[in-house]
């Protein structure tokens, strides 16, 4: 009986190392995808520079205008009328 109860023990013990060995792998790089995902949606988007007041905003939130040919963007129209203003 107690020869039985090893077995099962052994078998469940090796079968839980097989599983432990096989199984989180899948799991990690599930997790790492998910981990990597997240940072490069919010690091990822490029950032510019407001000329008007040097500060930094993501291209998704600048306001973007095109000056005498050129793309710029600006934090706000604020900004943008005051660059205007002074790039006649
Ligand atoms: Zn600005």
């Amino acid at each position: 009986m107690i020869k039985i109860l090893m077995l099962i023990l052994l078998c469940f013990v090796g079968y839980s190392m097989l599983q432990g060995m096989i199984n989180p792998k899948p799991k990690k790089e599930k997790r790492g995808w998910m981990s990597r995902r997240q940072p490069r949606s919010s690091e990822g988007e490029q950032m510019v520079e407001d000329p008007q007041c040097g500060t930094f905003i993501p291209l998704g939130d600048a306001v973007s205008a095109n000056i005498k040919g050129k793309q710029h963007y600006f934090c706000s129209k604020k900004c943008l009328k005051e660059y205007k203003k002074n790039h006649k």
